[in-house]
């Protein structure tokens, strides 16, 4: 495919497609396009698996210069850090992941090669770092894969027990070679140890077989190397600690999503803050309809405004009608502007059994509705209502909103109890 072996997962794609359309059998009238072809998938397929990439990489290295034959090379080479360049007596083929999403589209790319711990560090962070920026954002696969990938990363990426017990004893063949029977041995016993964990098939049989001859050579040893590969111990409990609480949160979010928004508790008035709350001894007093209207004068006989409230936030257009004809009770009202810090009634007024009132020149603004059924003298507030107004091609448009009190609480706003030192 003519890339380097340390090409990029990116560039062997890239490499692929353009010799791909030079060999494509349709375009190519060579006489052995079609067999080169067939090649050419074959090589990516290994290419572009990154375990299989593994494996390959370490078949070139092994073969390209065999320390135990001393084939093409008269002095053996070591195995060295493919980013630093520098020998390892434990190098380790790692693979990480890196990955990137956008709306519905997830990729999930390798960063893989042999690498020294110090530089496998670097990878990792390298990988989680962009993972975590923009691998979220794709749905369902992004949180997914990312979380995968972050916690592989810190764990030191994904390491092919096979290709890095082979690593491991290609190196310590070197160190043989080169007369450092001491590192030799213990790099030998560090692949003996990679080696328990590969799978007792053919491939692991001949691994066997060459660890058998190396242990010969080196003697076994208790020397051992001090392994650096263990989990990258600190930012890997600060990440894997951050995905926990995102996944219980996710979690907690699904379990405690209400049918409906739970309303919020009346806001206070500005006069009511430091007020004794309602005893319970007021509670109880049986209830009996005040004989005037709290400005002194009595109940009015139709619908409107109390004589001497202020009316406020009047320089507006929007509407609210209070509709009270589903009700065999009348109604004292309050419309409550909760814009501000402090709630405050900016309008005041009363509604007769069956009968409504429009409520007109709203200010736009939070506002909610606390009223009293003047029979019972049960207290009830709306949810917050929100009276907007919207600059359109026409014109401003205006809120108008309609809102129908019952006796029983299930009108066509959901209604909640108050205090009385709310209302
Ligand atoms: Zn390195």
């Amino acid at each position: 495919m003519g890339v380097s072996q340390h090409a990029t997962a990116t560039e062997i794609k890239a490499a692929y497609r353009t010799r791909a359309k030079e060999l494509h059998p349709d375009r190519n009238q060579a006489q052995d396009a079609s067999a080169q072809f067939r090649l050419l998938n074959k090589a990516y397929e290994v290419l572009s698996d990154p375990t299989s990439r593994a494996s390959y990489d370490t078949i070139v290295l092994e073969t390209a210069n065999d320390p135990v034959t001393g084939a093409h090379h008269s002095k053996p080479e070591s195995i060295v850090c493919s980013s630093c360049g520098k020998l390892s007596a434990q190098p380790r083929y790692a693979i990480f992941f890196a990955v990137k999403s956008f709306l519905l589209l997830t990729r999930r790319s390798p960063v893989q090669g042999i690498f020294c711990s110090a530089c496998a560090e670097k990878k990792a962070y390298r990988a989680s770092a962009v993972t975590w920026l923009l691998g979220w954002w794709g749905f369902p696969w992004g949180p997914i894969y990312s979380a995968h990938a972050i916690i592989t990363n810190m764990l030191g990426g994904k390491r092919p027990a096979d290709v890095n017990a082979r690593l491991a004893a290609y190196q310590a063949w070197y160190f043989v070679a080169v007369g450092k029977m001491n590192l030799a041995q213990a790099v030998a016993m560090d692949a003996a140890e990679l080696a328990r964990l590969v799978p007792s098939n053919s491939a692991g049989a001949e691994l066997g077989g060459t660890l058998d001859q190396l242990l010969r050579a080196t003697g076994a040893s208790t020397n051992r190397l001090k392994n650096s590969w263990r989990l990258l111990s600190r930012p890997f409990y600060v990440q894997a600690g951050s995905i926990a609480v995102i996944a219980l949160g996710i979690w907690l979010g699904y379990e405690n999503t209400p049918a409906s928004q739970p309303p919020r508790g009346p806001k206070t008035y500005v006069g009511n803050l430091s007020a004794t709350p309602p005893t319970s001894d007021l509670k109880r007093r049986t209830y009996v309809r005040p004989a005037t209207a709290p400005n002194g004068n009595p109940w009015p006989t139709v619908a409107g405004y109390l004589p001497g409230f202020p009316r406020l936030n009047t320089d507006g257009n929007s509407t609210i009608a209070v509709d009270n004809g589903q009700n065999d009770s009348d109604v004292f009202v309050k419309l409550v502007s909760l814009s501000s810090a402090n709630a405050y009634p900016v309008r005041q007024f009363f509604i007769p059994a069956g009968r409504s009132f429009r409520l007109e020149s709203l200010r736009q603004g939070t506002y909610d509705i606390r009223y009293q059924d003047l029979s019972s003298g049960s207290l009830s507030r709306s949810a917050e209502l929100s009276v907007t107004e919207t600059r359109t091609y026409q014109g401003i448009r205006y809120t108008d909103l309609r809102l129908t009190l019952y006796k029983v609480r299930n009108g066509n706003m959901q209604m909640y109890t108050l205090s009385a030192d709310e209302f």
